[in-house]
């Protein structure tokens, strides 16, 4: 599971919704005190950041290395990511490099600038779909100039099928390009519909929602039956197709599907274990190697243990399928990957927290039957991310909790970690934009914002992943993926409802984690703010909120302010025509907060689906459109742009023969030279 960035992302300039056409900057550059440049361009509603790797110099030989071999294990799975959005992301992004790298015609005119846009959109989000709402984005170019693009362009450097001329690709990919109606949506979780055939997102092939359902029922059946493994991920790491009438699986391993581009991470995979920091260490590389090449559950199971265990080494990453997100059915994994190492400082500040996990699980409000008597392991740290890869990349999360199989959360526990380093780059990057001031209800709450915003969204991202994520427990019989599409929102929503419960524990500053109570009032303020209000800068016009994290804060903000009207915990408050929201009952909200959670708890544990449904469709999805027009209308006038990607450092081996001896490290300049880098030194996957 993962937190995306909210206090943080929202602080960003730049303007949403606005000309495709990059921008000249509106804002200062955003540069560290040390002149280290975070922000290095922006085109439509996204602005790209540079994230510095600080504490990597310190590293040993063989840690450098370590993170060197990961790192390229992490960018050759990068087309499986592409393929998995989208079944012609890869033809597409390959046909637009061709273009972007070789066109003779007028490179310097307008035209030629809104089709640079529209690739670094595709970079930008893994293929032809928005990353966040998951919408098919449409070029601002015209088909006649595409026409004009292909024709321009050498054979050579054009994906053309065998025998296939420029005007039958150019054929091909008008609709796939052009077409608003064809693979409309990544991800659907429109219940009217069936889920699998009305999602783009490519982890399914001629099969419906029903289908797929009843083929992992009988699965799991069929498991009890013949006594094997029950408890396995079923579907995670594979593609579900009907071959000749039959549904089968096509398993993502060596000698599978995505094979050309699994052999290599494994050839890196390989060398990382000739350096891997200990024995333990080297048994999760080896397992991980183990699982890629037979693609077997059990011992992506018992990978996922060992790497739970492996709490000692410095340099550790996420290599695999693992999140569940771009699946409708919240079942097959997205490839990604993030090298990280402990950032030793900061890390103390999770680990007060994680050493108190049963404490903080047996004061919390939920019913006593869903708690576990023995909180396992919950161990939090704070990272410096190395590499961004797959799904990641170029848009990350900042917090991350693995592994996702309750059982072994349960009996293993997870690791839970906070990525300061990408945090700091938003942070740096969002100064005094003017958001807060535009939206903040008074000054004192932009006082509290500017003095404690940081510690706080930190604090509410390591309770959430390290605590909030690892409580609770299932009841027996049910299962992960009782909930459906309600799962993603249902789970988060817990999480962050067991962190804003907690962050006003005064237990807190006893720990010596906050200051004072002002922390947890500032953690409030931005939440609500930001559940009943600006979150919904990044919705288009008309639109309903579908991502999950955007749900569960919806949901949360919404139930609270409802059930407070009356004892009015939240204020609405209009002033020259603006809304604000304010809290006028700190402690009540914390008591709500306690309430929906444990509503929150009781529905995952009993895994009861119209609960959720019930839940989330009143409070989670629907918009108020007049707030809506003003928020938006207010957000432009500030020129700020809702989302950031990432560049990674680059890192260089200084080599004697075949003996590394040294590792350096360069901040690339800008995101074009970086994806087209990377697309031609790691493309492994055939485009059709
Ligand atoms: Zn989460």
């Amino acid at each position: 599971m993962k937190t995306l960035s909210t206090f943080l992302i929202m602080l960003l300039s730049v303007s949403a919704f606005s000309s495709p056409q990059t921008q000249a900057l509106t804002q200062p550059e955003a540069t560290s005190e040390t002149g280290f440049k975070y922000l290095t361009e922006q085109f439509s509603d996204a602005k790209i950041l540079r994230y510095r790797v600080p504490g990597f110099e310190n590293l040993s030989l063989d840690q450098k290395a370590l993170i060197y071999y990961l790192s390229q294990a992490a960018l050759c799975g990068r087309d499986i990511i592409y393929d998995q959005n989208c079944k012609s992301n890869l033809l597409i992004r390959t046909a637009m490099e061709g273009i972007y790298s070789s066109y003779r015609g007028d490179r310097n005119s307008d035209e030629f600038s809104i089709f640079v846009v529209y690739l670094k959109r595709i970079w930008f989000s893994n293929g032809i779909h928005h990353h966040y709402s998951t919408d098919k984005f449409i070029p601002d170019f015209s088909k006649t100039y595409f026409a004009t693009l292909i024709k321009g362009t050498p054979v050579e450097s054009l994906p053309l099928a065998k025998g296939q001329s420029k005007e039958q690709l150019l054929e091909e990919l008008i609709p796939l390009v052009f077409d608003a109606q064809v693979a409309p949506k990544r991800v659907s979780l429109d219940p009217s519909k069936d889920l699998i055939l009305s999602s783009s997102s490519n982890f399914y092939e001629g099969v419906t929602q029903k289908e797929a359902e009843d083929f992992y029922a009988s699965m799991k059946k069929d498991a009890k039956l013949k006594k094997t493994d029950t408890l396995i991920s079923f579907g995670l790491n594979s593609k579900l197709v009907k071959e000749n009438g039959k549904i089968v699986e096509k398993t993502y391993k060596v000698g599978g599907l995505y094979s050309a581009a699994i052999e290599q991470i494994v050839n890196w995979l390989e060398k990382a274990m000739t350096v891997a920091e200990n024995p333990e260490q080297r048994d999760v590389i080896r397992k991980l190697i183990s699982y890629y090449r037979s693609g077997s559950l059990v011992t992506w199971d018992e990978y996922s243990i060992a790497w739970v265990k492996d709490i000692k080494s410095k340099v550790d990453f996420v290599n695999g399928f693992v999140e569940v997100y771009g699946d409708p059915m919240a079942m097959k994994g997205s490839w990604e990957s993030i090298v990280n190492f402990k950032d030793e400082e900061a890390t103390k500040r999770t680990e007060i927290l994680s050493r108190n996990a049963q404490y903080f699980e047996d004061i919390s409000p939920i019913a006593p039957a869903f708690k576990k008597s023995k909180v396992v392991g919950v161990s939090a740290k704070v990272i410096i991310a190395a590499q961004l890869g797959g799904d990641s990349d170029p848009t990350t999360a900042i917090g991350i909790n693995l592994p996702n199989a309750p059982w072994i959360r349960k009996e293993y526990g997870s690791k839970s970690v906070t990525i300061d380093n990408i945090t700091e780059a938003y942070d740096k990057a969002s100064q005094g934009n003017g958001f807060l001031e535009e939206f903040a209800c008074s000054p004192a709450e932009i006082e509290r914002a500017s003095a404690y915003g940081r510690l706080a969204g930190s604090l509410t991202t390591d309770i959430h992943e390290c605590l909030g994520h690892g409580s609770g427990q299932l009841m027996k019989g049910v299962t992960g993926d009782a909930l459906k599409s309600y799962h993603s929102t249902i789970e988060e929503a817990r999480a962050d409802l067991f962190a804003l419960y907690f962050i006003k524990d005064p237990v807190l500053e006893k720990f010596g984690l906050v200051p004072n109570d002002e922390v947890a009032m500032a953690e409030y303020d931005s939440y609500i703010r930001n559940g009943l209000m600006t979150q919904l800068v990044r919705i288009q016009p008309g639109k309903t909120i579908e991502e999950s994290h955007m749900r569960d804060r919806a949901l949360i903000a919404h139930w609270v302010y409802e059930q407070g009207k009356e004892k009015k915990v939240i204020e609405k408050v209009i002033r020259d025509g603006k809304t604000y929201f304010k809290v006028s009952d700190y402690k009540a909200l914390r008591t709500l907060f306690g309430d929906l959670l444990r509503i929150v708890q009781r529905i995952t544990s009993e895994g009861d689906y119209a609960a959720a449904k019930e839940l989330v469709e009143k409070y989670a999805v629907q918009v108020d459109q007049e707030l809506h027009r003003e928020v938006l209308g207010r957000y432009k006038k500030l020129n700020i742009a809702p989302y950031a990607g990432f560049i990674n450092p680059q890192y260089r081996v200084v080599e004697n023969g075949e003996k590394i001896m040294d590792v350096t490290i360069e901040y690339p300049e800008d995101f074009a030279t970086q994806m087209i880098t990377y697309s031609k030194k790691y493309s492994f996957l055939p485009v059709r």
